[in-house]
C-alpha cells in the first residue's frame, strides 16, 4: 500500500524523508495546490497501466517549492529517484541554466516545463508549444502554419506560444504587450528564428494605433487577462472583429471576457483548456516512451476543475 498520496500537496521537508519504492513523478510550483496535473497524469497512468502493467507503481505528485529554493531542490528530486518533473509558475525560466541537457526548441523559448532523468541529471523540454498548438488545430480547427498570428502577451507562455508560431511556420508574428521592455527583449531573442525563415515580426503596445488585426488572424492570448472577472480586455474592443478566432490560454474561468466579445461579433473561440492537456499529453509521452491518450487526460481535467 502506497504511503503517499496524489491529493496531498508536499513540501520539500516532505521530500527529505521520501522513500517510495514506485517511479514518482511531480509537478512543482508555488503556488501550486491548485494545479490539476495530478489528476490529468493519474488518470492517464491507470489506463496505461491495464495495457501496461509496468507502470503499475507510477504515481504523479505536486510540490510546493518556492523559487529561491527550487535550484537546491531539483539535485533533491534526483537523489529521491523522480523521474519526470513538471515545472510550473515561476520555476519555468529559473531552471533551464541549473540543466546539463536542454532540449533545441526548450533553448529557443528560454523555459523547460517537463523534466526527465538521464544518468547525468535532468534533461529539458517544453511542450507548451505542443500543448497550444494541439489545442488550436482541435477546438479552432486552424494553423498556425500559413496564419497571421497575433500574441497578447511577452512572459513565459506567450515566450512558447510565438517560437512554436515561427517554428510551425505562420505567415506573420505581430506581438503585443503592455511592457515595453519586456516586449523589446521578447523581439529580440526571437527574431533571428523569424529572420532565418523570413517571417515578418513585429511588436506593438495594445493601445498603438498603428496596431492593425488583419482579417482572418489568429489571435493568441497568454496574457493574465481574463482570470479574474472584472479584467478588462487585453486589447481594445475597436480592434477586434468576426473574422478573428480566438485561443486564450485561460480556461479558468472557462469564458473570458475576451471570448465572449470575439464570439458576439461572430468570431470563433476557445478557452485553453486543451493546451494543458496536450502540453500533459506530451510530458507524460515523454516520460513513459508510450502514446497517451488525450480524452483520458481531458476528462480527468474537466472533472477535477469542476
Ligand atoms: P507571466 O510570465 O507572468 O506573463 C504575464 C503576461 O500577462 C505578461 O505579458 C504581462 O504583461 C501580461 N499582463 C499581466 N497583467 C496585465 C495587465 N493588467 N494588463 C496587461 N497585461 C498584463 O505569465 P505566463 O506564464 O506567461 O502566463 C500567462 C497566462 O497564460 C496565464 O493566464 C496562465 O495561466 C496562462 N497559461 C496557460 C497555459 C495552459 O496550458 N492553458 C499554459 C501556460 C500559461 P506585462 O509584461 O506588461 O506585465
Amino acid at each position: 500500500m502506497d504511503s503517499f498520496h496524489s491529493e496531498d500537496t508536499y513540501t520539500l521537508d516532505d521530500l527529505s524523508h521520501w522513500q517510495r519504492d514506485g517511479t514518482s513523478l511531480a509537478v512543482l510550483g508555488y503556488p501550486v495546490r491548485h494545479s490539476i496535473s495530478p489528476a490529468m497524469h493519474n488518470a492517464a497512468l491507470d489506463e496505461l497501466t491495464r495495457e501496461n502493467p509496468q507502470f503499475a507503481d507510477w504515481k504523479y505528485f505536486r510540490f510546493e517549492v518556492k523559487p529561491e529554493e527550487l535550484l537546491d531542490a531539483l539535485p533533491l528530486f534526483y537523489e529521491k529517484g523522480f523521474f519526470g518533473l513538471n515545472l510550473t509558475v515561476p520555476h519555468k525560466e529559473i531552471a533551464l541554466p541549473a540543466l546539463p541537457q536542454v532540449d533545441p526548441a526548450a533553448k529557443e523559448i528560454g523555459a523547460v516545463n517537463t523534466l526527465r532523468r538521464m544518468d547525468t541529471g535532468y534533461i529539458g523540454f517544453n511542450t507548451d508549444g505542443f500543448g497550444l498548438e494541439s489545442g488550436i488545430r482541435i477546438e479552432l480547427k486552424r494553423e498556425l502554419a500559413d496564419s497571421e498570428v497575433i500574441i497578447l502577451g511577452a512572459g513565459g507562455a506567450g515566450r512558447a506560444a510565438a517560437v512554436q508560431a515561427l517554428r510551425s511556420g505562420c505567415r506573420s508574428l505581430t506581438i503585443v504587450n503592455r511592457n515595453p521592455e519586456r516586449l523589446a527583449k521578447l523581439i529580440e531573442a526571437i527574431n533571428p528564428i523569424a529572420q532565418e525563415r523570413t517571417i515578418p515580426l513585429v511588436g506593438k503596445a495594445p493601445d498603438d494605433p498603428t496596431l492593425k488585426i488583419p482579417e482572418g488572424a489568429l489571435l493568441v492570448n497568454a496574457t493574465s487577462l481574463g482570470l479574474k472577472p472584472d479584467d478588462p480586455l487585453p486589447l481594445p474592443a475597436n480592434a477586434l472583429s468576426k473574422s478573428l478566432a480566438l485561443y486564450d490560454m485561460v480556461y479558468n474561468p472557462p469564458r473570458t471576457a475576451l471570448m465572449q466579445t470575439i464570439e458576439s461579433l461572430g468570431g470563433h473561440a476557445a478557452n485553453g483548456l486543451s493546451m494543458l492537456v496536450y502540453q500533459g499529453v506530451r510530458a507524460l509521452e515523454i516520460w513513459t516512451d508510450h502514446p497517451v491518450n488525450p480524452d483520458t487526460m481531458d476528462r480527468a481535467a474537466r472533472s477535477a476543475i469542476a
